[in-house]
């Protein structure tokens, strides 16, 4: 009886009681337990976020960490720095553990497609199978918190950071990036089993100017609500946990300091009540930006903008605690940012371990999502390419052999070395079959050299089959790899047009991050599928596809100019007073002055055409598509409706394959001017040779509204067409009238 007694607390100890795990009751009387009893210096504390030093947990950094002064570390490559870094949280005063956040953005160990790539798939069900696996990559190693998914939408292919977005459409991105989340959380009952999601980032950065990183973002109100803040508010509706801040300005306000953006719309309009962070430094560098005249300042500016969380500035730990001092930051405000990191940290707690790396899964499903990204957009009749048939296959070009940059960006925590080239694959898929020649014709992709393309030619020479492997490699793709050519960089178009003249069948495969203006090559050779960075399983994926195995079904979520010149291009584009000159293209090269009358006064280039290489939504396939009988279940549509949109899809070829059928809509006369047609809804189907589907589509009234310039979403009657295909040029048409009288507005304001 003594000894369990002894056992018996009998006074609970006040450290204890309060301890992050040990607070008992609800979330929210859990939280403010625990913030009535730290002090302002733990408070702030979790409001820190910092890159372990040289991927070290120093001495300093671990004695921050017990005293309660950091809220959350990065993730710097090794599981046991991070469960080294949670050891040192536990033995803190409250016990509050870290939050380890890492770029977990298209894969872990095993990579995926780049994201651009994924766009192409527009598969929302793989995407999101794509996300939870990474997420239990990652959690297997103690990564809580991912900065994805990336939603700017991006019109120009010259930012590097393109190959990070689900391209440039609002509705796709939107889709995916809802997706993205819901697989990278797998939240169930208020716990995440996965990591948190952080969409980045606020607001609008797939903007900057001429396509250089880091640049000025300026844009008007109702490009910002009706194009680039869609697929924010549609990851945080999905349940996103984290929002990130962009770098640049937007409008004159560094996106940091955005109290309209912030405070105003993502926490205020959209009730947001999880993590707001800011992007890396971005807070002290509202100094640089002129903004603030030094980090106390920008940490002022950031905190009373609502950003929660600074990252990697030293702001928030060195200044916020004088701030509150001196009433410039409230200390309610405070409560509020940490109130908000401890949500995301008892959403954490009691997730599931995680699936440590590689699995069969993963690899499995990084083969299939690469494959569904390829696209197709060239075939003169040589693929899929008959195996049997084939004595001797060449295999040319500086990126055939590239286990690192067919990973492409953000591939930090990658296992290059279970990556698989297309050369790799190649040699053993075809050993004791067709012998295979190598010659990468360049060191890489941007060598200006041209040593390597007699080699390569004479490689060529002797086969059935050239498979040319061009594009980028990593170094020209992502964060700060902004190009003023969208051309294929170094000796590459040469190499391209000398195989051309090469009397063989010649199938270039495009690995980039970026669409790249391919005008001459593609009209060279005779296929062209672009395969973007495909990640780990790159050359199982692509040859699948060249075998014929399975049917391209990868469709471009970004417009692919002719040149640079062009950008930016998209197919969303609004008409000006004048005639849009579509009819221009065939005039092509006939100078100005020898145009006729009726095109000098349009919109377009006396020396390119206006339109664009291949439009967004395009792609090709083994089989061909058909789409006929459209019927609305309106003519009149009243404001509280929804129109049924039908059409029939068939396949006329002789191949099983997927289709990604398309809807697209136009409003024709607006307050404020629509686009020629959006993008509203998409559906992928299989149909085997011969066989029909009618699908069936539904558009409900209050989503044909728009955001005016007086930020009020609007529904206007009027005149509405329909477009259903395969591509943002589909020509299957009908109409309808949306009629006047009181909508459904509540839920959409
Ligand atoms: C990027 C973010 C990224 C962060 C952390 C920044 O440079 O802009 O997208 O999440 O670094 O790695």
């Amino acid at each position: 009886a003594s000894r369990a007694a002894a056992l018996e607390p009998t006074a609970e100890p006040a450290e204890a009681a309060i301890r992050f795990d040990l607070v008992a009751g609800g979330i929210d009387h859990r939280i403010n337990r625990l913030i009535d009893e730290m002090t302002l210096d733990e408070k702030i504390g979790q409001l820190v976020q910092l890159y372990p030093e040289g991927d070290q947990l120093t001495d300093e950094l671990r004695a921050r960490i017990r005293g309660g002064l950091i809220g959350s570390v990065f993730f710097a490559g090794e599981a046991s720095l991070a469960e080294d870094a949670q050891r040192e949280a536990s033995a803190s005063r409250l016990g509050i553990p870290l939050i380890i956040a890492r770029d977990v953005v298209h894969g872990f160990r095993t990579i995926m497609p780049i994201p651009l790539g994924q766009a192409a798939t527009w598969n929302p069900e793989l995407v999101r199978d794509a996300a939870r696996l990474s997420a239990l990559e990652a959690k297997a190693e103690g990564v809580d918190w991912t900065f994805a998914p990336m939603v700017d939408v991006c019109r120009d292919p010259r930012w590097g950071r393109v190959a990070e977005t689900l391209g440039e459409d609002p509705r796709l991105a939107s889709d995916l990036a809802a997706a993205m989340v819901d697989g990278f959380q797998l939240e169930r009952d208020g716990k995440i089993h996965g990591v948190a999601a952080c969409v980045k980032h606020f607001a609008a950065y797939g903007l900057s100017e001429g396509g250089r990183d880091y640049n000025r973002v300026s844009l008007s109100e109702y490009d910002l609500f009706n194009t680039y803040l869609p697929p924010f508010r549609a990851a945080l509706d999905a349940g996103c946990l984290g929002l990130m801040t962009t770098f640049s300005e937007v409008n004159g306000v560094p996106g940091t300091a955005h109290d309209d953006l912030i405070n105003g719309v993502a926490k205020g309009a959209w009730r947001f009540d999880g993590v707001v962070v800011s992007d890396w430094a971005s807070v002290t560098e509202m100094v640089n930006h002129g903004f603030v005249p030094d980090n106390r300042a920008a940490a002022r500016a950031a905190v009373n903008a609502g950003v929660d969380m600074d990252m990697c500035s030293p702001a928030y730990a060195d200044h916020l605690k004088g701030l509150v001092a001196e009433g410039q930051v409230s200390e309610r405000r405070i409560d509020d940012a940490v109130r908000r990191v401890l949500r995301m940290k008892v959403a954490l707690q009691g997730g599931a371990t995680g699936q440590p790396a590689p699995t069969a899964e993963s690899r499995q499903a990084a083969r299939r999502l690469a494959r569904q990204s390829m696209v197709l957009l060239k075939n003169k009749g040589v693929l899929p390419l008959d195996e049997e048939s084939l004595a001797t296959v060449a295999v040319i070009g500086p990126m055939a052999d590239k286990p690192v940059d067919q990973l492409g960006c953000w591939s930090l925590d990658a296992d290059a070395e279970h990556s698989i080239t297309p050369l790799a694959h190649l040699r053993k898929r075809l050993e004791g079959q067709a012998e295979v020649v190598y010659a990468a014709g360049a060191e890489s992709s941007f060598a200006k050299s041209d040593d390597g393309i007699m080699a390569a030619l004479a490689a060529a020479r002797q086969a059935d089959a050239v498979l040319l492997f061009v594009g980028e490699e990593v170094v020209l793709s992502g964060e700060a790899r902004s190009r003023a050519e969208l051309s294929l960089p170094g000796v590459q178009p040469r190499l391209v047009e000398e195989m051309a003249a090469l009397d063989k069948p010649i199938v270039m495969v495009v690995m980039a991050g970026r669409p790249l203006a391919i005008e001459r090559e593609a009209e060279a050779v005779d296929a062209v599928l672009y395969a973007w960075h495909p990640g780990s399983m790159a050359g199982p994926a692509i040859a699948d596809l060249l075998f014929g195995v399975h049917v391209p079904s990868g469709r471009l979520p970004i417009t692919f100019p002719r040149s640079v010149g062009q950008v930016p291009l998209y197919y969303a584009r609004h008409n000006t007073g004048r005639p849009a000159p579509e009819d221009y293209a065939p005039l092509v090269g006939s100078g100005a002055e020898d145009l006729p009358q009726e095109f000098q006064y349009r919109s377009h280039y006396v020396d390119k055409p206006p339109t664009p290489l291949y439009p967004f939504g395009f792609g090709l396939s083994y089989t061909t598509f058909e789409y006929d009988s459209i019927e609305l279940s309106h003519n009149e549509l009243p404001p509280s409706g929804v129109l049924g949109v039908r059409a029939r899809l068939t396949n006329t070829g002789d191949r099983e394959a997927a289709e990604i059928a398309q809807l697209y809509l136009r409003d024709r006369v607006a307050s404020v001017v629509r686009p020629v047609r959006q993008l509203h809804d998409h559906r992928r189907v299989t149909l085997k040779p011969g066989e029909s589907v009618v699908l069936e589509f539904a558009v409900a009234a209050d989503e044909l509204g728009f955001v005016n310039n007086q930020r009020d979403h609007v529904i206007e009657p009027g005149e509405f067409d329909v477009w259903v295909g395969g591509d943002s040029n589909a020509t299957l048409h009908a109409e309808f009238r949306l009629l006047e009288g009181e909508g459904p507005s509540a839920e959409v304001a």
